[in-house]
């Protein structure tokens, strides 16, 4: 059982500017006055009472701070410490300056295969690591997967964002509704029994229709196609991969230990390897792509996206929610589009 500490934060942490925001509250830099080291200080407000609409359930950051303890991966953020006071949590997480891995790569203008393929390689050990322990992490998409600095050439992999997550117990049978639905997998909308195969897709599932409800038509019919326009230069191996991915049914999928081995990410043969150095990612539709995904996030309608796959069309927000009210308390009946977390996390 994870400690919270009692001490006031700001006396061992000085609270810098801001990282990031959730639904409730802010992430922000903060430096530990003893060591001068820079954290991220993640403030979750909690729900005072059962009444009341504000807040998280106390429960829920304890499972987040319980999940977090337990995926200790070089590929996954660290959490440091915790503390509570009367309305708040704060999670003091290792600060992971490289802003997310989509910007990195939109800002360069050519991306090999092999090159993306390095990065999938340390989402997908991140993941398998999770999943060995039987932790799915439910919230898996581009905003979630950031690098761990600015400055080298090569920056690692870091995963984020527990708040969704689930430890499985032995025999247990769970459904969630929760999630953000361009990278939701069909079992979830179907409320079926969930495992950590829905990481797997959900991640990697881009099926935009023109509204919602195509979208997730889309989803559960696992319609999709390689359109020419941005798949002419992506390699058959690639194809292949991502085919094996979008499978409907969550035990056909490959898992994360399995895709580790597929050829696209561990060639065998040298002409594997030679077909993968030959082959690049679009990046004129990727620039593009990220732009409008970063445009509609922000203006709270995201697009569907992927690290190289990519099929025309757009999509709404969030059709999936967890189960919390926004931040600011107001008598106004918000979309469910507006609200993320936590929805439906009961099993
Ligand atoms: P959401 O409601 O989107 O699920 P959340 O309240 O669960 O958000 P996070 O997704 O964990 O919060 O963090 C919100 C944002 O803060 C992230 O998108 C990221 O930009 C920033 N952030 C989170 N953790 C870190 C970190 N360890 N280092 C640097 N920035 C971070």
């Amino acid at each position: 059982m994870a400690v919270f500490k009692p001490e006031n934060v700001e006396d061992l942490y000085e609270i810098g500017e801001v990282l990031g925001s959730g639904h409730f509250g802010q992430v922000r830099q903060v430096r530990e006055r003893a060591s001068g080291k820079c954290w991220a200080g993640k403030f979750l407000k909690i729900r005072k009472n059962s009444c009341s609409r504000l807040g998280l359930d106390r429960s829920s950051v304890e499972q987040e701070v319980e999940i977090l303890q337990a995926v200790q991966h070089p590929n996954i953020v660290i959490l440091k410490d915790v503390f509570e006071s009367r309305a708040e949590v704060v999670l003091i997480l290792e600060l992971v300056s490289g802003g997310e891995l989509f910007d990195f790569i939109a800002q360069k203008d050519n991306l090999l295969e092999s090159e993306a393929i390095e990065f999938m390689k340390q989402i997908l050990q991140g993941l398998s690591f999770m999943h060995s322990k039987n932790i799915a992490h439910f919230d898996l998409k581009p905003e979630n997967v950031m690098l761990s600095d600015n400055v080298s050439p090569h920056p690692n992999i870091k995963l984020i964002d527990f708040g969704l997550a689930h430890l499985f117990h032995q025999g247990e049978e769970y459904r969630s509704t929760s999630g953000t639905p361009q990278y939701i997998a069909p079992e979830v909308i179907n409320n079926e029994p969930l495992s950590t195969a829905a990481d797997i897709l959900s991640g990697l599932s881009p099926f935009q229709g023109d509204t919602n409800e195509d979208t997730l038509k889309n989803v559960i019919a696992m319609n999709y196609e390689f359109h020419a326009q941005y798949f002419s230069t992506t390699s058959s191996m690639a194809k292949d991969f991502i085919q094996k991915l979008l499978v409907k049914n969550p035990n056909e999928r490959m898992t994360a230990e399995e895709c580790l081995l597929h050829p696209w990410i561990k060639p065998i043969t040298r002409k594997q390897v030679a077909n993968r150095n030959r082959s690049s990612i679009n990046m004129k539709s990727f620039k593009k792509f990220n732009a409008r995904r970063k445009w509609k996030v922000s203006n709270c309608v995201s697009i569907c996206f992927c690290v190289y796959i990519r099929v025309e069309s757009t999509f709404n927000d969030h059709f999936l929610q967890r189960q919390c009210e926004s931040d600011t308390e107001d008598t106004e009946i918000k979309p469910a589009s507006l609200l993320r977390r936590r929805l439906s996390s009961s099993s």
